[in-house]
């Protein structure tokens, strides 16, 4: 008899240990929902990106001086220089450069020896195509300015989350958020 009690007993402290534990999870969803979101809803809306994003390289044909020194400091020896000795003035003569950013891990070596600062790491990110032999970038689309994200008008900027100072863990506004209300 007093067995079976002490059974009652203890299946009532489990069960309202259990409800408890379902009521603290239950808290979870109405906390979160008072929550500005920390997602980006890409590409309606897109981040800054910080200042020293290794993004596209932006390349400069008249500075080149076809030394190869981006070759050289590649990791895979990437960027393809094709030049041809000028022998009246004893110079190398740029034909064409590329680089294949499908390949490409954007360490940023090329841009940080180049002897003459022609290529520049820039903030475009969007590098996606259908083809993979379309990342592969010759002079006239390196040359190519970088579009700015600030001036895309049809998209939401959202500041960097990086930029947040350090314990700040609030998010954005929700652009739809402020619509509707
Ligand atoms: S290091 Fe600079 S100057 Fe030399 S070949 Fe490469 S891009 Fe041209
Ligand atoms: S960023 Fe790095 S991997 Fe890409 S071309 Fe330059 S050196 Fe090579």
């Amino acid at each position: 008899m007093f067995s079976i009690a002490n059974g009652f007993k203890n299946y009532g402290r489990q069960a309202i240990q259990a409800a408890r534990y379902i009521g603290q999870g239950f808290m979870v969803t109405p906390d979160h929902m008072n929550r500005l979101p920390m997602t980006i809803q890409y590409p309606y809306e897109k981040l800054i990106p910080s200042e020293r994003f290794r993004g596209r390289i932006h390349f400069e044909f008249d500075k080149c001086i076809a030394c190869e020194v981006c070759v050289r400091v590649c990791p895979i020896n990437l960027p393809v220089v094709d030049w041809k000795l000028k022998r009246t003035i004893k110079k190398k003569q740029l034909k064409s450069y590329s680089i294949d950013f499908g390949t490409c891990i954007f360490c940023g070596n090329c841009v940080e020896y180049c002897p003459t600062n022609c290529l520049s790491m820039t903030e475009e990110y969007e590098l996606s195509t259908y083809d993979r032999h379309g990342l592969n970038y010759d002079q006239t689309a390196l040359g190519r300015l970088p579009k700015s994200v600030i001036e895309d008008y049809t998209i939401e900027i959202i500041p960097n989350l990086a930029s947040l100072s350090k314990g700040v863990m609030e998010g954005h506004p929700d652009p739809r958020r402020i619509a509707s209300s």
